[in-house]
């Protein structure tokens, strides 16, 4: 189910209650079960649309007692805020400063988008008076290095990496500082990326994590992994402290359960999605709007 189906099903779920004379308590369960269908077919998870099920019950029968009261509404603003809820963490994302270098490290599955996102990062702040450093610490996919060398230069962002050292830890390690001493306020480490989970991909990243003690670690998620998402992002979680979400690929058949799952596995909130294979194709992520979009 593409995010716009999972939209169109919670909101003709909504509309199906207004349509009612009455909304009794079939009523609210019809339009619940319909909103938990639309929410599983999109890969939220199970315990994530239950609680949220438990949460606007709770909403309805409390705010509900006083006579004259809008059931519909308080139905429909519950939903709007669980949707909301589902996206915020309730913890702000560390965002960079212009002229206080600060490091930012990218984690994600080969494949997700990653190379690719680390040059919209940057390409996003460079116009906002950002001097950005892109470093590939990826050393196990051939042609890594070549592609983020491509991608920075058509972004004229620098860049740091080797053909020859296939170390990661030490290429994070010298890029940051080179990049230290360059007086670059943002710079990011492309890490390598696996085609699963693997301990030996995990070590590695935890491994150039403690080297460049990042500000912040960003997880990279191609939307369309489904169900995966959750297990996944904990997964990287577990390994470094993630600090924040970006959604690729959203341009798609994109799941809009992914992203939810992700900020439900990471505790840590959408920042940004891509939605192109192009530079310019990255949106800042922002829950009302999203969930706006979402319903309609
Ligand atoms: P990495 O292995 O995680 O570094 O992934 P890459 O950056 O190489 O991206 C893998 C593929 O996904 C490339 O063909 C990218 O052009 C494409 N890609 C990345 N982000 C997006 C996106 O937001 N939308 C679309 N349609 N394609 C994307």
């Amino acid at each position: 189910m593409v995010l716009a189906q999972l939209g169109g099903s919670i909101s003709r779920a909504l509309a199906q209650m207004s349509n009612a004379t009455v909304v009794d308590e079939k009523v609210l369960s019809d339009c619940l079960n319909e909103i938990t269908r639309a929410l599983l077919q999109a890969d939220v998870r199970f315990q994530m649309v239950r609680d949220m099920q438990a949460n606007i019950r709770r909403a309805v029968s409390l705010e509900t007692h006083a006579a004259g009261t809008d059931k519909r509404r308080v139905i429909q603003k519950a939903v709007f805020t669980e949707l909301c809820n589902m996206l915020d963490p309730g913890k702000p994302p560390f965002v960079p400063k212009k002229g206080k270098q600060c490091v930012v490290m990218f984690v994600g599955l080969q494949g997700s988008g990653k190379t690719t996102t680390c040059t919209k990062y940057a390409h996003y702040h460079q116009p906002k008076g950002f001097k950005p450093g892109l470093v590939c610490a990826d050393t196990f996919r051939a042609g890594a290095f070549d592609q983020l060398k491509q991608n920075a230069s058509k972004a004229k962002v620098p860049f740091y990496g080797s053909y020859t050292e296939s170390d990661p830890v030490k290429i994070a390690v010298e890029g940051v500082e080179r990049f230290r001493k360059e007086n670059c306020d943002l710079i990011i480490v492309d890490t390598s990326g696996r085609h699963k989970q693997e301990a030996a991909l995990f070590e590695e990243m935890r491994q150039v994590s403690e080297a460049t003690k990042p500000d912040l670690v960003i997880f990279v998620m191609d939307s369309s992994i489904g169900q995966a998402a959750f297990d996944q992002a904990q997964a990287f979680r577990q390994s470094v402290s993630v600090g924040a979400v970006i959604v690729t690929k959203m341009d798609g058949h994109a799941k809009g359960g992914g992203a939810l799952s992700a900020v439900a596995a990471t505790r840590s909130p959408v920042i940004f999605i891509g939605t192109g294979e192009h530079l310019g194709e990255f949106e800042v992520f922002d829950v009302k709007q999203f969930v706006k979009r979402l319903l309609g």
